[in-house]
């Protein structure tokens, strides 16, 4: 897939929208705890600014009920920014208001404007068209850099693209980056291709296990998403997570690897717990025999030595969903081994966003892997083998 480039737009000089994604995580004293998606979109933003551009920077954060809401303020993403690009960051009270219209008309070349959080407009998730024109009539050129929020038909993603043609219009570095590396990973990936996927539930991932099966050599699965396959197999799993309206559909999706040649792997042992806590009484045990009323909430030792040992010889690795219930020191264990095995292995590795990417931060292992995806939502839609709303205006036709 070819999107148009920021490369090829004429942005000399012009006034540039850039929608980012500064959807960050910050704490309750408005410190920004993890600023990677800020760092993320710079390269975009520096770009345009040393073509003479004046920069207008617009992004969601959280989720304001459709009008102001001083916890949801972009102020300390300003502050981020002004320590990033080392210059003064303009910062709009609102989005389409006053102040963002008079900033916006003068702002000049080489200065940079952050719009107030665009969730404070109830029309963004609407993908209002009033809105789409009130954000395009302030610049002539229009760029998408924000990855994360490219699976939502909003005002600020799809809607606005509408008001800018061809030459006025491209995805930023970010967001190609993402389609190219995630287009190369599905179309022409380097073989062997492992697929680890774990998370929740299978209802979340089922699409994108559908679509990866005849691209891969393997698939891994752990996590709660593990249990409706073993119990779909017949074994009891006691109060493990479950869905069991797609027992079926896991037995499908197995049925369909051993027809595609796909070796499908799943847990051969769990870390069970007497309930769903980080202080509850656990035990290992195979998957054959986890006690009744007890769940599984992580993989076990052995299930982390087979994955390894099938990981060994593959050249791409794909990880999309934790192990194990990471978030709890007890159940953590699984997903950082297969962390660092990732990490470790000479493949080229490719972790999806959200959570997966969250707890291979956590670790400190993020340098290590080829590619992290900025988006969990996006990435997995991706992974579906869907075209997202917000990318499709961007392709070269
Ligand atoms: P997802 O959003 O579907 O990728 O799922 C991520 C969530 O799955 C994390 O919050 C994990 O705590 C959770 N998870 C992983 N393994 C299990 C498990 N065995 N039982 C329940 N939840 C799990």
């Amino acid at each position: 897939m070819q999107l148009l480039s920021i490369k090829d737009c004429d942005i000399t000089g012009k006034k540039v929208f850039i929608r980012c994604d500064f959807n960050v995580p910050m704490d309750d004293y408005g410190n920004i705890t993890d600023d990677r998606r800020i760092r993320s979109a710079i390269a975009t933003v520096q770009f345009c600014l040393d073509q003479g551009c004046a920069v207008i920077l617009a992004s969601h954060f959280g989720r304001p009920k459709g009008e102001f809401d001083a916890k949801y303020s972009l102020i300390p993403v300003a502050r981020r920014l002004h320590q990033l690009l080392k210059i003064d960051i303009q910062m709009a009270e609102d989005v389409i208001g006053e102040s963002a219209k008079h900033l916006a008309e003068k702002l000049q070349g080489g200065e940079v404007l952050l719009l107030e959080n665009l969730r404070f407009e109830k029309g963004e998730t609407k993908n209002d068209p009033i809105l789409s024109k009130a954000l395009a009539s302030m610049a002539e050129v229009y760029i998408n850099d924000a990855f994360g929020v490219s699976h939502r038909a909003h005002s600020s993603v799809e809607g606005i693209t509408e008001y800018f043609d061809d030459a006025h219009k491209a995805a930023g570095f970010l967001l190609q980056k993402e389609i190219q590396f995630f287009g190369t990973l599905l179309e022409r990936p380097v073989r062997p291709f492992a697929a680890i996927v774990g998370g929740s539930k299978v209802s979340g991932k089922l699409e994108a296990l559908i679509n990866l099966l005849p691209r891969v050599d393997k698939v891994l699965i752990g996590g709660g998403m593990a249990f409706t396959f073993l119990k779909a197999l017949g074994h009891n799993v006691g109060n493990s997570l479950v869905e069991d309206d797609l027992m079926d559909e896991a037995l499908k999706v197995m049925e369909e690897a051993k027809r595609l040649g796909v070796k499908f792997y799943l847990p051969v042992d769990v870390v069970a717990a007497e309930k769903f806590a980080p202080d509850a009484a656990s035990r290992l045990t195979s998957v054959q025999e986890i006690p009744q009323g007890w769940m599984g909430l992580d993989i076990g030792p052995a299930t982390v030595r087979l994955y390894r040992q099938v990981l060994a010889d593959v050249q791409t690795i794909l990880w999309n969903g934790p192990m194990g219930v990471y978030e709890m020191d007890r159940f953590s264990r699984g997903s950082n081994k297969i962390a660092h095995f990732v990490a470790d292995s000479y493949a080229t590795t490719v972790v999806g966003g959200g959570d997966t990417a969250d707890l291979v931060q956590r670790i400190g292992l993020d340098e290590e892997i080829t590619f992290i995806s900025t988006g969990g939502g996006a990435s997995l839609e991706l992974l579906e083998g869907k075209v997202l709303p917000g990318v499709k205006p961007l392709m070269k036709k």
